[in-house]
């Protein structure tokens, strides 16, 4: 059980993915899921950034598809003006969706990588048919880490400042 909720790799976002390597090992096709993976959850469309990664993953030969959770209005919405196919509703981690898009893509599990940031819906789901599987660090929390760890970095800072006297002006104010 655990085996199966553990990716084959981990990454902090999709741009760190290495799809050389991975056509080296014969995958042809990616099935990505869409909130906190590719964009937040709020925003309703691909970023500049984004559509340039999907632009050369589709120049490099690959197959993509967006296989999300989410309702069709927000999958649609976001995936028609990239021109990327799409399942929404698609009760990952059950098998149907991922073996429905393996279908329309024309490739097997062993041509196929499943990128998402969650261990339960996109890992388990892409494990249990034996799909290579990578997680990202959800999108909004990669913000909201770099944030925390900022913030983390200038209070150890200023305690160092303090300890040294270096912060004279704050003895002169008391
Ligand atoms: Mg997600």
């Amino acid at each position: 059980m655990l085996k199966r909720i553990v990716p084959d790799e981990f990454v902090q976002s999709v741009y760190e993915i290495d799809f050389n390597a991975l056509q080296r090992r014969g995958v042809k096709a990616a099935i990505v899921d869409l909130d906190n993976t590719l964009v937040e959850s709020n925003r309703p469309e691909a970023t500049p950034e984004l559509i340039r990664w999907l632009d050369r993953l589709q120049g490099m030969g690959f197959k993509v598809m967006i296989v999300s959770n989410n309702n069709r209005t927000r999958v649609s919405r976001f995936a028609t003006p990239l021109r990327v196919p799409y399942i929404h509703r698609a009760r990952k981690p059950l098998s149907a969706a991922f073996k429905k898009a393996m279908r329309r893509l024309e490739v097997g599990p062993g041509e196929t990588v499943m990128v998402g940031d969650q261990l339960f819906t996109d890992v388990l789901g892409g494990n249990a048919l034996g799909l290579h599987t990578i997680l990202v660090v959800p999108v909004s929390e990669a913000e909201g880490f770099f944030t925390k760890l900022n913030r983390l970095l200038e209070r150890v800072v200023f305690r160092w400042m303090k300890q040294r006297g270096l912060l004279g002006w704050e003895e002169q104010q008391k």
